[in-house]
């Protein structure tokens, strides 16, 4: 048994971010003998209360706290996500889908898309849409789990996500944490002590004068990041002139529209919309750059692209784009919106409390603190947000659109080093690397960049081992298997029944 063992974690906040450190810490260290686990958290703050959309990888934290999906789908009224649909993006009337999961099947050992780009040179104008099988499924409506075990079928590979209502998940994880033993505070922090010799954060005190001593302090307070920047002014990363947006508007509505399982992201004049559909309603928000529309304006813009009465007046947020540039200094460590925020143009923030809470348990310190697993931690954590920012800032960058004086501040943005490389590989021969196993994966950066119009003028000469008559046929046959295997798929709605949940009926789409 270690003597430096951590013997209390004190979690600060009970948002998503706090919950999910809390469930997550509880479920792989609970049972450490003498460890202790407490969240506190300020009912008269409250949290920031988006957050709906998330991407694949969340399958793997509930399988990590061991959590049955139908249950999980019930209790947080979810609904399945196939991808993200980007409207007018590219330009006004377009629409493409960045999906979950693959397109075609790789032959002659290389990828299904340089086959696609040779059948464009060969005069097939087929969009790459059409042969991924969560586009074809989500367009219509529909829904099925994976089958890994038919890998003839597009099934085998398709990924899925959810989209939920963030209070319900709050208080599911909530469920689950206090069930491992994690006890929660209720109070407002009013001051925070630090030990004169270390720096570290020694405790926390309460405005009803508790006081709450810990040896690890999760800073999960959200933007304000009340330990980590303001006990240890770790600093901030300011990104904003790559991500001009710095507010939201958010907004619920009634049901209404169609019954897809994808989030939504339609481009406005000063930036976009979302539309999250849950079980009982839609989530709607228009993100937004504070320098190109004023707030009355946005409010307008979101309240009369609504798919059904709103269900309250627009909630603001104001934000900033970028990073603490220590997410972990001394004994603190910043999970959530205290660490760092990129706007949720591709459903990233919750996947990023995730991976800091795998990357926490990876390097789960001591007393001792060791400084270079701490300085790794930091390391990974700004690579990842790194990576993120390149991938947004291409939806931006690559555009047509010159209709408003947002549209042309992003069309002409000078790009990131990295950014550009990969455009400019992807414009020769259509190549695509995943760097250092950053989040997206090349079908993300090839959805995306042929999205939003990015053209490759050459493909990879191996494709020509198939004759073009060939090419052309095998292009057509994964077209008709992806529309014949979605056509027999159910509709998530049939789906959400089936598992016991009571959905509002949609307009079907298909
Ligand atoms: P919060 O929810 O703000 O929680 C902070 C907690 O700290 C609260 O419990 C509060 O009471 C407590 N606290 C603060 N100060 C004190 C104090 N002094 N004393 C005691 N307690 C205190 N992410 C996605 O993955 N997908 C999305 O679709 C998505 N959409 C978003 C849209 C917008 C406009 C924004 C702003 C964010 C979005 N996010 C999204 C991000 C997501 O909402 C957050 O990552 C997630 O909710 C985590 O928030 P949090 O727990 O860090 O902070």
């Amino acid at each position: 048994m270690r003597t430096d063992a951590i013997r209390r974690v004190v979690i600060v906040g009970g948002g998503t971010a706090g919950w999910m450190a809390a469930a997550g810490i509880a479920r792989v260290a609970g049972a450490l003998p003498g460890l202790e686990i407490e969240l506190v958290e300020s009912d008269a703050i409250g949290t920031v209360g988006v957050g709906e959309a998330t991407i694949p990888q969340i399958t793997l934290f509930n399988a990590l706290l061991g959590i049955e999906e139908a249950d999980f789908v019930r209790e947080t009224n979810a609904t399945y996500k196939l991808g993200i649909e980007f409207v007018d993006w590219t330009r006004i009337g377009d629409r493409y889908v960045h999906p979950f999961g693959f397109y075609g099947v790789d032959m002659k050992g290389i990828e299904f898309h340089h086959h696609w780009l040779k059948g464009r040179t060969l005069g097939d104008t087929t969009p790459l849409d059409a042969y991924s099988l969560a586009i074809a499924a989500g367009l219509r409506g529909r829904f099925a789990h994976p089958r890994p075990d038919q890998p003839n079928s597009p099934l085998s590979k398709m990924g899925y996500a959810f989209q939920f209502d963030a209070a319900l998940y709050a208080r599911y994880l909530r469920r689950l944490a206090e069930s491992w033993g994690v006890r929660r505070t209720e109070g407002r922090i009013v001051d925070v002590e630090r030990d004169a010799e270390s720096g570290h954060v020694a405790a926390v005190t309460l405005q009803s004068g508790a006081r709450l001593a810990g040896d690890l302090f999760i800073d999960c307070s959200g933007f304000r990041g009340l330990l980590i920047e303001g006990a240890m002014a770790a600093g901030f990363e300011d990104w904003s002139h790559w991500l001009p947006c710095d507010r939201a508007l958010a907004v619920p509505c009634e049901l209404g529209g169609d019954d897809q399982p994808l989030t939504r992201s339609t481009a406005r004049g000063a930036g976009w919309q979302w539309r999250i559909p849950l079980q009982h309603r839609i989530g709607n928000g228009y993100v937004y750059s504070s320098e190109h529309i004023s707030d009355d304006e946005a409010a307008a813009t979101l309240l009369a692209n609504l798919d059904g009465a709103p269900l309250g007046d627009p909630r603001p947020l104001r934000f900033q784009a970028g990073h603490r540039r220590r997410a972990w200094a001394g004994n603190v460590v910043a999970l959530g919106l205290a660490g760092g925020f990129l706007e949720p143009l591709e459903s990233t923030s919750i996947h990023l409390v995730q991976s800091g809470i795998a990357r926490l348990m990876t390097m789960f310190p001591t007393r001792r603190f060791d400084q270079p697993e701490i300085d790794r931690f930091n390391a990974e954590t700004i690579r990842e947000y790194l990576d993120i920012r390149d991938f947004l800032i291409l939806h931006y960058s690559a555009t047509e659109r010159d209709d408003s004086p947002f549209w042309n501040r992003c069309r002409t943005l000078e790009l990131p080093e990295g950014l550009a490389y990969k455009i400019a590989m992807f414009r020769r021969n259509g190549r695509i690397f995943r760097e250092h196993e950053e989040l997206f994966t090349e079908t993300s950066w090839l959805a995306v960049m042929v999205g939003q119009g990015v053209n490759a003028a050459g493909y990879h000469p191996v494709a020509d081992l198939l004759p073009d008559a060939e090419t052309l046929a095998r292009l057509q046959h994964i077209r008709e298997v992806v529309t014949q295997t979605a056509d027999v798929m159910p509709r998530q709605i049939d789906h959400l029944q089936r598992i016991g949940c009571t959905p509002a009926p949609l307009r079907r789409v298909s």
